[in-house]
């Protein structure tokens, strides 16, 4: 076969000069939104894949990692930067690449060894080959003895090792996986993760490369080599930590918790800036600061969240806070950021403490809350601008569509449709904005509003 052939030639040269399998220089990218406007979702990430790498792309949901992924399989293209394959730049899809995602898209109609052998397909191989193959792919991942049972027979954790054994079964240099393991449960996922290095690791794979694209931070610390830390607003990798622990990672160990505080440190940096340092300056102080709006979550998370502050004492550690509250990291992040930035709590380092407005709220009855928020969310400079935006308008309303297209302007690195979300919701709570659902239109709560 030409490929193998290809293979062959490639592995000498790679020895001899150390050239990536997959690179990505300066790539950015912008998707055009269905409401005209554009959204910039990645900025500038550079990112090289070498053999014997195994990397972890770490970051909140909507950061874009998926985004880097599909860019360097070759299924999307990027804006601006380039992509290269082995030196050469990228065209069409990549060929050294195999995917393996959360969803386990199988045919249920097919068997296990049909689901697999189903991948092979636009390879065009002898039958015997396919045979091998598929055979080698079902040892290595352990589902000997259900190669003719169909997906509905098998549990979440053995459908993802068909969806895995799909992937190996491609016998490619770079291994995909993208958060592979979300929908397992915990004890399944476990297994898979310590499975899946195992079998890189022995060498019994053509896989020289794996790309994790994950937001759980202890999936990245038991599986990485090099973690990645992508940053928002738009997309960007922030920062790289190498992690130099033996395989296999033992999660109770105290290298492996300081290692997981690391990362933890790292991201809360990422996501809610201590104070502005001179790289961060124009990213966050400047850019952000000036005009902000709230992550899209929900009110009463926040209340919660402050609730569990107060019941700390007004003062506690951010990774304790995501345990009281039994959200993962990422979301507890965003709530922190969103009491933040009304001012409700202040965040030295890794300790959120209440504000004096914080201590107020937590302390208020629902009106008191109101009429806070009134104040507070209605004081952040974007909220005045569409408040200045409706007042220019006769009636003090607007279609939502009008709105996302200044959004759009005013914050083109945030999703215009969360933050429709964001002012709806928090709007109309406070009593800034009113929504009106028939008509799709943002109107100036000014306390009458009864017609
Ligand atoms: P992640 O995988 O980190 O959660 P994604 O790469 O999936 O993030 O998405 C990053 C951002 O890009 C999100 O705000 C998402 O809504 C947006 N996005 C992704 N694909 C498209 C698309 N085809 N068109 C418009 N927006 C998109
Ligand atoms: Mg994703």
């Amino acid at each position: 076969m030409a490929r193998e052939n290809l293979d062959t030639t490639l592995l000498t040269q790679d020895t001899i000069i150390d050239v990536p399998l997959i690179e990505l220089r300066s790539v950015s990218k912008k998707f055009q939104l269905e409401s005209g406007s554009e959204l910039k979702v990645l900025e500038g990430v550079n990112l090289a894949l070498r053999d014997g790498d195994v990397v972890a792309l770490l970051g909140p949901s909507g950061s874009g990692k998926s985004t880097c992924l599909r860019i360097m399989s070759g299924l999307i293209e990027p804006t601006s930067g380039e992509v290269l394959s082995r030196g050469k730049p990228l065209r069409g899809i990549n060929e050294n690449v195999a995917l393996v995602f959360q969803s386990f898209a199988l045919f249920p109609w097919e068997t296990v060894y049909e689901n697999i052998a189903l991948a092979l397909k636009p390879v065009e191989l002898g039958p015997s080959e396919v045979k091998e193959r598929v055979k080698r792919a079902i040892d290595l991942v352990g589902l000997e003895g259900f190669e003719e049972a169909y997906p509905r027979e098998l549990s979440g954790g053995m459908k993802q090792r068909v969806g895995v054994a799909r992937a190996l079964v491609m016998e490619r240099p770079v291994l995909f996986l993208d958060e592979p393991f979300s929908a397992l449960d915990v004890l399944t996922a476990d297994t898979l993760r310590t499975e899946i290095i195992k079998i890189f690791q022995s060498g019994q794979t053509p896989a020289r490369s794996l790309l994790i694209v994950t937001h759980n931070i202890r999936e990245a610390v038991v599986m990485a080599k090099r973690i990645l830390v992508m940053g928002v607003n738009p997309g960007h990798v922030r920062d790289e930590i190498l992690n130099d622990l033996s395989y296999p990672r033992d999660e109770d160990s105290v290298p492996f918790g300081r290692m997981v505080s690391r990362v933890h440190a790292l991201i809360t940096e990422t996501m809610i800036p201590d104070a502005p340092k001179p790289e961060t300056v124009v990213r966050t102080a400047v850019k952000e600061s000036a005009l902000q709006i709230l992550p899209d979550v929900q009110i009463s998370e926040v209340i919660g969240l402050l609730e569990s502050i107060q019941h700390e004492g007004g003062m506690t550690d951010i990774f304790d806070l995501s345990q009281a509250i039994g959200k993962d990291f990422g979301q507890t992040l965003y709530l922190v950021k969103a009491a933040e930035l009304l001012n409700l709590v202040d965040t030295p380092k890794q300790t959120v403490i209440l504000t004096e407005f914080g201590k107020r709220f937590v302390e208020g009855d629902m009106n008191t809350r109101k009429g806070m928020l009134h104040d507070l969310f209605g004081g952040l400079r974007i909220v005045q601008q569409v408040g200045e935006l409706l007042k220019q308008s006769e009636t003090l309303r607007l279609p939502v569509e009008v709105i996302e297209q200044k959004v759009a302007e005013w914050l083109p690195n945030e999703n215009p449709q969360s933050v429709l979300n964001v002012l709806i919701s928090w709007g109309r709570f406070s009593e800034v904005f009113g929504y009106n659902d028939d008509a799709k239109e943002l109107y100036l709560d000014v306390g009458q509003e009864a017609l």
